[in-house]
Parts: C-alpha cells; structure tokens; sequence
C-alpha cells in the first residue's frame, strides 16, 4: 500500500511498504478520507515529541474509513467507522481520575496519510466508532477537530449571556464560535483574528463581532482591550480562548478578561514558552486560567453526535480537497496560510 512516511522536518516520502497485518482486537480500514491539521504542519515542521515516535514514522491523525478485516467485537467488513488517534488506559493516576485526556499511557496512533491503517486494540474498544448512516465520511472526518474543542469549550464552563472573546480563528476557533452559537443559547462572540477571510467565516458561523488584529503599536490603532471596550463591554471578556498558541496572544489574551472572567490557554505553545502574569489581576480581581489539551472518548462520542444531528456543520472548515499523492504540496498550503483543513482523498491508482 501507498504510506507517507515522516523522515525528519520537510522530509516525508510516499513509499509502498506493506499492508499492516492485523493481531488481536485488531481492525484493518481502508481510509477514505483524512484531514490536515494545525499539528500535522507543526510536526512536518519541526517533528513532534509525543506523536513522532520513531524514524520513519507513519504520519497523519485523522481519518475516516471502511473496516476491511476485524478481530474486534462490535466491528466487521464493510462498517464504515472514525476513530480518535488515542484510547486512554483507565488504569493509571489520571485515568483514575477521569482526566482521560493526561493518561499516561497515551499511545498516539499515525498514518492517516495512507490507503490503510491498523487500529490497535485499545482504541478499537474504546474509541472506534461506527459513522451513522446520514453521514459521509468528508463529515464524519471532522469529528476529531470538533472534539478537541468540545472538551475546550466544556471546561470554559460558558454560560447563557457570556460575552466571549476568541483569539485565533482557524479550524479550532472556528470550532469554538460554533458551539457557542449552537450548543448553548445567548452567548455573544467577539472574534479575533488576522485574516480576511477567516474574519469573514467567523462572521459566518455566527461572531457578533468580528476584530482584526493588526498590530496597534505600529498603526497607531487602539489596542484589542480597548476595541473590546468601545464594544460595550467596559470590564472585558467573561471568558477568553486564545487558539492561536504564541507567547504574544497568550500575554494578549490575558488583557481582554474582565476580573472574575476565565482565561482557556487552548493553542499549544511551544514547550519551555513562558509568559507573565499579574498577581494583581489573579488574587485580586480573580482571573481564572485553565488549559485543555487533546481530548476524551466521551467528547469524540458527543462531537460524532453533534456533527450526525445536523447542529454542528463542519464542512465549511474543509477549504480544499486533494489526493494522497499532493501531501507535501498540501502541508505547504497549511503553512502558508492558504488553507484551513485539507481534505485527502483516495490515492490517484485508485
Ligand atoms: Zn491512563
């Protein structure tokens, strides 16, 4: 079978290696379509600690398929199914603790980015999934990114007339303004971003109020606090989703919370980043930051079913589709801002 291979930075092959054989537990798919991520253009830039485990590496981490051989109870040929890149282990310290999503044995599952993949046992029990029957597998493939933003959005705890301002408006924040016009009632949006044309999707999805950061220091343009302020929001955000992941939104992001608001460090930074923070605004005025990362079984389950129910659309996320074989010329669509999640297809032979 046709496999993209990651090799290094900027250097990943598509090679013929064999088909996976399946083992105990095991499922076989044949993929039908996978979709490009802010994480896949990180680690085809500088690798990736957790994902890429060794040289070559499988790439790529979600997908949608068609079961073609199974030894796992509750699947057979010809189920059409989505699987999460991980299944926790429900036994260590973490697990125990229901934070599913800090498992320590998180065993990342690559190689979406090929015609098949093997589903390893514990992810076939605990986080394959069969795709409803009103779905196609181009709106089943989605159900990942939706719910890496669920658990966000969920721990975000927001509320019936929150104002909410979210940083970042790619595939993620986009996801974000989404649920807060869908899944709740009477939230108000204000999005934040740089790009024309992902100020104009936020505005589509539903954002009250669409700013486009453009550096004010320079132009001489009020600051975002400010802008928020003249919105009518004189104390600031309620709660505030930086989705971008640099050290300069996420020191942003903590000037547009109003005291008693919560701050969700969403985007990932780089490790080792750091930022200030004001002991002033925490103790006294009682800002709360939390973080989320990745994602649980129960929000792969409920993002399936928000997507299948017709109350989250995703396909407007999905700004190109391609084939297998134009990956390299894809992630460089991705990292030039020119795209937001590629859709790929089946390979050109097929
Ligand atoms: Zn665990």
């Amino acid at each position: 079978m046709l496999s993209w291979l990651f090799y290094g930075p900027e250097d990943i092959r598509l090679e013929e290696i064999p088909q996976p054989i399946i083992g105990e537990g095991e499922v076989l798919v044949k993929i039908k379509a996978a979709v490009t991520g802010g994480t896949d253009s990180k680690t085809y830039l500088r690798g990736h600690p957790r994902i890429i485990k060794t040289i070559p590496s499988a790439f790529g981490y979600e997908f949608a398929g068609e079961v073609t051989e199974s030894n796992a109870v509750g699947f057979k040929t010809g189920d059409r199914v989505i699987a999460a890149n991980t299944a926790p282990c429900y036994e260590c310290f973490f697990c125990k603790k229901e934070e599913f999503q800090l498992c320590e044995n998180l065993d990342f599952l690559n190689g979406s980015f090929a015609e098949y993949i093997k589903i390893p046992e514990q992810i076939a029990k605990h986080n394959l999934y069969t795709i409803p029957d009103s779905l196609d597998y181009k709106a089943a493939v989605m159900t990942q990114t939706l719910a890496v933003a669920l658990q966000g959005f969920i721990k975000t705890e927001i509320q019936t007339g929150d104002v909410v301002a979210i940083y970042g408006l790619g595939a993620i924040g986009q996801c974000f303004i989404k649920l807060c016009k869908n899944y709740i009632d009477g939230v108000t949006v204000v999005a934040i971003g740089r790009s024309e044309q992902k100020l104009e999707l936020a505005e589509a999805n539903g954002a009250d109020h669409c700013l486009r950061h453009c550096e004010p220091e320079r132009r001489g343009n009020p600051d975002l606090k400010t802008r928020i302020k003249e919105l009518g929001y004189t104390y600031g955000a309620d709660k505030v989703i930086e989705a971008v992941g640099k050290v300069e939104t996420w020191q942003a992001a903590m000037s547009l919370v109003r005291p008693g608001g919560t701050v969700n460090f969403f985007g990932g930074a780089p490790k080792g980043s750091k930022i200030e923070l004001d002991s002033f605004q925490l103790h006294y005025q009682e800002t709360k930051i939390i973080g989320s990362f990745h994602h649980q079984p129960k929000y792969i389950k409920e993002a399936l079913d928000l997507i299948a129910s017709g109350k989250i659309q995703m396909s407007d996320l999905i700004s190109h589709e391609m084939k297998l074989e134009e990956l390299e010329k894809t992630l460089e669509m991705m990292i030039a801002g020119e795209a937001m999640k590629v859709l790929i297809t089946s390979s050109l032979r097929v």
